[in-house]
């Protein structure tokens, strides 16, 4: 078979890689339109702030490196840009020099990722020193900001996970930083009370924190952030990072079936859809950032950004190509975050979503310590349970704390994933010692408040 691969980072690679190992024969052919591929997206932030000081660390794998132990065919400066379904090829455009050529495929995996959304806000298109963060061009860019013009203030509009990554990044540099923010809290995944814990803890690392406001224009090349509200803040420097939208342009000029977001829609084995008529296009997938998923909880169409997802759908794509059967469960959107001392870690729908939804639930909190008491350096970890009320079946979990917030997320992640009840989170034998957790843990607390 010959297989092409559109996008050489999470999706892409992990895709390329499980192809190569389930088969020795296939041709394969990875396109990145830039300079890198594999490279560690969520370790940007942390470079930015010189938490990782080495920037090759970045490069998880070289484009030599790669093709050398895959044995794969891989061309960055490569754009793919367009696909003839009929005809079962591409054009390919040499990002340097211009140059197009065709390739044909028996096979077509798209993995092109999301974009950073910059809308037309006034005043963004003069300003020299407004940035967004995908990749290691943007990052070497803001790098270069920080190091060589040392801004004193910065402004950061958005409080998503990549805004607090930087929010806590620009400040651990000692930069004085703004982060403004829509919605009434930051970090959607959260519920408002539990975001509550989060704003706390950027007010106490000196973050000032304006919520329920945006950014109306920008002024002075970019130097003024003018907010709704008609507040105007100084800014040496902006990071824009109020959301991700679909790369679907190729999906899109291909008639491809995209959903309400521009997301690309596949099938359980992540075959695309015709745009006029959904029928399934068999030898086209899609993965990754730029497609819809289903949503574990209710099964409705959602999209989910992470890394996880991208990756398991590169390794599952390729088992299905290969004949291999796989169950698609859905996604539950299980994320974590560091901000500053406090961990957040989410699994499933937030009762924000519920509600928007019409779907009956359950909510419980308790606060435990990580581990026990009496060992030395316990600290709190804040907890919420969300649950069917008649089946008693999982449907989310959230938790803010430090050390082992995650740990008890992903405990009550798998228990999801397998279906379970409150009663399962109460039979959940957990490993225990002092220096880690309780006989009674966190997770089984849970289930017995909940019970
Ligand atoms: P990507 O990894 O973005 O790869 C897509 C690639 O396709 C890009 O390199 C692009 O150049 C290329 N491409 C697009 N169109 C074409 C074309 N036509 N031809 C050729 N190449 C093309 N997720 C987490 O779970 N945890 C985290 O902590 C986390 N932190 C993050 C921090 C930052 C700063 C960023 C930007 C993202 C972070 N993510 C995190 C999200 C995670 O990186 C993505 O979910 C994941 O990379 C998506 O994989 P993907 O293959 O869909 O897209």
């Amino acid at each position: 078979k010959k297989i092409l691969i559109v996008g050489g980072v999470a999706g892409g690679a992990t895709a390329a890689a499980r192809l190569r190992r389930l088969s020795e024969e296939d041709e394969i052919i990875l396109f990145e339109r830039d300079e890198y591929i594999s490279f560690a997206n969520c370790g940007l932030p942390y470079y930015i702030g010189d938490v990782i000081k080495d920037r090759s660390k970045l490069l998880v794998q070289t484009v030599a490196g790669m093709s050398k132990r895959f044995n794969l065919d891989i061309r960055n400066f490569s754009e793919v840009v367009s696909i003839d379904r009929a005809g079962s090829t591409v054009e390919v455009k040499n990002t340097k020099t211009g140059e197009t050529y065709t390739e044909t495929f028996d096979h077509l995996i798209l993995s092109p990722g999301a974009k950073p959304i910059a809308p037309p806000i006034p005043g963004l298109a003069e300003a020299d020193s407004i940035f967004t963060l995908r990749n290691v061009a943007d990052t070497d860019k803001i790098k270069a900001e920080v190091t060589e013009r040392s801004p004193k203030r910065a402004v950061v509009v958005g409080g998503g996970f990549i805004g607090i990554e930087m929010v806590e990044n620009l400040r651990e540099l000692g930069i004085n930083v703004t982060l403004v923010e829509k919605l009434n809290q930051v970090l959607k995944p959260l519920d408002y009370e539990m975001a509550q814990i989060i704003h706390q803890e950027l007010n106490a690392h000196g973050v000032n924190v304006i919520l329920g406001d945006g950014v109306d224009h920008f002024e002075d090349a970019g130097k003024k952030v003018v907010l709704e509200s008609g507040m105007k803040l100084d800014a040496d420097m902006v990071i824009l990072a109020i959301g991700v939208a679909p790369e679907n342009k190729l999906a899109k000029d291909a008639g491809l079936k995209l959903g309400t977001r521009g997301h690309i829609v596949t099938t359980e084995t992540y075959e695309v859809m015709d745009g006029a008529n959904g029928e399934v296009i068999k030898n086209i997938y899609a993965i990754g950032d730029a497609i819809e998923v289903r949503d574990f909880v209710d099964g409705s169409q959602t999209a989910v950004p992470l890394a996880w997802p991208a990756n398991r759908q590169g390794r599952t794509v390729a088992d299905h190509i290969n004949g291999i059967p796989f169950k698609n469960h859905g996604i539950q959107g299980t994320s974590v975050a560091k901000v500053f001392n406090k961990v957040f870690a989410t699994t499933g729908n937030n009762v924000g979503q519920l509600r928007a939804k019409g779907l009956p639930f359950q909510q419980i909190h308790a606060h435990r310590g990580n581990h026990a008491g009496y060992y030395p350096d316990s600290t709190n970890i804040a907890l919420k349970l969300i649950y069917d009320p008649k089946t008693l079946k999982v449907l989310g979990a959230q938790a803010v704390g430090q050390e082992g917030t995650e740990k008890r997320i992903d405990v009550i992640a798998s228990v999801m994933k397998m279906g379970g009840t409150i009663y399962d989170l109460q039979d959940m034998e957990l490993s225990y010692a002092p220096p880690f957790s309780a006989a009674k843990d966190p997770v089984n607390i849970l289930g017995y408040i909940a019970q």
